[in-house]
């Protein structure tokens, strides 16, 4: 065998820039606008176009993209939100940021997702006086593979819930529904509202970013202005006009901007997606080959479904060891995701080891691998070497 070694370590996941990624960048950054020029909406044409969704609105990050959900969907105090517990703490997070309760449910035994079913149990066995506080789902597409949207569409219209989800790990991923109509993730067709972050892990670049996807125009105009402070310069929305300077503050706002040099990186980055998306396919086809029959465990993708591998993630015994192992060897697995209901904060709301015992046993054993479009065939085969050695 080969003895590649790799001279720095390999990471589960990491961008790629090139030459005109950097080139585009330069050229904002000489151009008359590092923020508020035309290049955001730019890359919110394109990013709309590749999703497949009527509106997108690009912002500083993901967890700003949830915020701004949140609010449109009016969270406040008393509602309750239902979402997974491995998935990154954002999603959740937003919940909290408008005064609502997060309420976690467990995860589905062969996908990762939120279990649907256990959710319509939740909802049924609430007594219906109690029920009307249930506002609404963040389901997320764990690692790449998109939820069934089709079913919790159902659900939600049953118990008059609204649908954010979560798209971070899923640009690019698409399932049939029963029809054998294809929807991609966040296209808009079925979830209220949707969400994609830009950090340099996920599959389109721009540092920090985020992005909302609707085909709702009410939710997009108002994302839309509490991205910039609640401001307004519509005369359509305008009290009065006192001239070319004006804008009126109709709504508390925030400043979410994403800036135009970030913006410029983005354009570039999407060119590539295709390409990124079908190089992380071959990835994990190849991951899939060599851990067959191994007890290196990879769950398999449900059909009808198409992953979009944010994460390659493994099940594996001592996986403390493995970690270690693989670090040892400059290999950096990382784990996705811990529970999110067993961070200190939410123990806070009294949630506690042993109510999501699917999650927690997922949590247990699981182990990303190196998954990014930049990663070598010899790298891989590294890894893949590392892994089997390690499990003997
Ligand atoms: C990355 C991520 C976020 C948050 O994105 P940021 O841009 O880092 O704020 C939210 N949810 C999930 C599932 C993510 O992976």
């Amino acid at each position: 065998m080969p003895s590649f070694i790799p001279t720095k370590p390999i990471s589960y996941g990491r961008q790629t820039i090139t030459e005109s990624d950097i080139a585009a960048v330069v050229e904002t950054l000489q151009s008359d606008y590092l923020t508020q020029g035309p290049k955001p909406q730019e890359f919110e044409t394109a990013f709309a176009e590749y999703i497949g969704s009527k509106y997108a609105s690009v912002m500083s990050s993901g967890a700003a993209a949830l915020h701004l959900c949140a609010l449109a969907l009016d969270v406040k105090q008393g509602d309750k939100v239902i979402t997974t517990p491995i998935t990154f703490t954002a999603s959740a997070n937003c919940v909290r940021y408008c005064g609502g309760e997060v309420v976690f449910s467990d995860i589905d035994e062969t996908t990762y997702l939120l279990d649907i079913h256990k959710v319509r149990a939740l909802l049924e066995h609430t007594p219906k006086a109690e029920r009307s506080a249930y506002k609404g789902v963040v389901p997320v597409d764990f690692a790449g593979l998109p939820v069934d949207m089709q079913a919790w569409r159902e659900l939600a219209d049953e118990f008059g819930l609204w649908i954010l989800e979560d798209s971070c790990h899923s640009p690019g991923a698409s399932f049939l529904d029963k029809q054998g109509v294809e929807h991609r993730a966040g296209d808009g067709s079925l979830a209220d509202l949707a969400i994609f972050s830009f950090h340099p892990v996920k599959h389109i670049a721009t540092a920090e970013g985020g992005a909302v996807t609707t085909n709702r125009q009410e939710y997009y105009e108002k994302i839309c202005r509490l991205r910039t402070h609640g401001i307004t310069r519509d005369p359509a929305i305008l009290q009065e006009n006192h001239g070319g300077w004006y804008y009126e503050m109709h709504e508390l706002g925030y400043n979410y901007r994403l800036t135009d040099v970030q913006a410029a990186l983005g354009i570039e980055q999407i060119k590539r997606a295709e390409t990124g998306l079908q190089r992380r396919r071959a990835i994990a086809r190849r991951y899939e080959e060599a851990f067959a029959g191994t007890p290196v465990m990879v769950r398999s993708v449900p059909e009808g479904f198409h992953h979009a591998y944010h994460l390659f993630v493994i099940e594996i015994e001592k996986r403390l060891e493995c970690y270690n192992f693989l670090r040892e060897h400059k290999i950096f697995a990382q784990v996705h995701y811990i529970p999110v209901h067993l961070q200190p904060y939410y123990c806070g709301f009294g949630w506690k080891r042993g109510d999501m015992p699917v999650a927690e046993r997922y949590y247990d054993h699981c182990l990303s691998l190196p998954m990014f479009p930049a990663l070598t065939d010899e790298e891989q085969e590294y890894v893949i070497g590392k892994v089997l050695e390690f499990v003997g």
